[in-house]
């Protein structure tokens, strides 16, 4: 048999299709989601399924967001699901999510598409105040990056970003073989719970987002040389920020610090 064709259907390599069957994983997913009646429950990218029919038998009524036609078509017409289902037929990364956010901050969950999964995330977080936590199954390598603090070698622009709008959790990690077609990495599931306050909320977020952007590109190299265009090396000691460290030992707050240094300066 033709190990991409999964329900009848052939699993589109561009759309990252990569269909969960493991019953066990599947069950620990949707339990650590625990979803309850009358919740705003958005899935992106449902595909066949595999995670929506187990929250739909919990929930009267969820969102899903597929950008495959033939899959939007197929869950239509899905004798379960049909009647509880608001389906777009939409590329996630062009979703307002706020606008979906009516009445209550969503719950978002889904098995992402691993070739957009980062830009997906970078979009989600624009949206972080309508968003009451995100549970995302992942390549393993981007839920380590995720969850990463400093002096680690996954922590980078991404880790930055999601803690400063989140609190990262990460929940279970999936093997290859949980799936169809086995995806050639090892996968994970993450909890993503915007913080309701900002631990250290910034001025401007895009001060915050070149800083990291420039830091972690040259992260071989100490601020004094990477930063050197923005900050003298007496600024940096005036904000407690030793100029001989390099990217990776930067904290979250003390990048928010430099961000919003950078903004008086502006
Ligand atoms: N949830 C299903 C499961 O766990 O078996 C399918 C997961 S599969 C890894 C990713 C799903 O996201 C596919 O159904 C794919 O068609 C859909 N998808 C891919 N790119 C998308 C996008 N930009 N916006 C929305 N859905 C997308």
């Amino acid at each position: 048999m033709n190990n991409r064709v999964h329900q009848g259907h052939l699993a589109r390599k561009r759309f990252g299709q990569n269909f969960l069957t493991d019953r066990f994983i599947i069950d620990s997913i949707v339990s650590a989601i625990h979803p309850q009646p009358g919740e705003a429950m958005v899935e992106i990218g449902p595909g066949l399924g595999a995670l929506t029919l187990p929250v739909a038998e919990r929930i009267d009524h969820l969102t899903v967001i597929e950008l495959d036609r033939d899959l939007a078509a197929r869950l239509a017409e899905h004798p379960q699901l049909k009647q509880k289902l608001t389906i777009h037929q939409q590329d996630a990364m062009t979703v307002n999510f706020s606008e979906l956010a009516t009445d209550q901050p969503l719950r978002v969950f889904g098995n992402l598409p691993y070739n957009i999964s980062t830009p997906l995330m970078f979009h989600l977080f624009d949206y972080s105040s309508a968003i009451r936590d995100m549970h995302f199954m992942l390549q393993k390598e981007v839920v380590n990056r995720l969850v990463a603090g400093p002096n680690s070698k996954a922590y980078g622009r991404l880790s930055v970003m999601a803690q400063y709008y989140c609190n990262v959790i990460p929940v279970l990690e999936v093997p290859p073989t949980a799936f169809s077609p086995a995806p050639k990495v090892d996968s994970a599931v993450v909890r993503l719970v915007p913080h309701a306050v900002l631990p250290h909320p910034v001025k401007d977020l895009s001060m915050l987002s070149r800083i990291t952007t420039q830091a972690f590109n040259q992260r071989r190299k100490t601020i004094r040389n990477s930063l050197g265009d923005l900050f003298s090396v007496q600024q940096l000691l005036e904000l407690g920020i030793e100029a001989t460290l390099r990217a990776e030992n930067i904290s979250v707050e003390q990048y928010c610090r430099l961000a919003n240094c950078l903004s008086e300066q502006q």
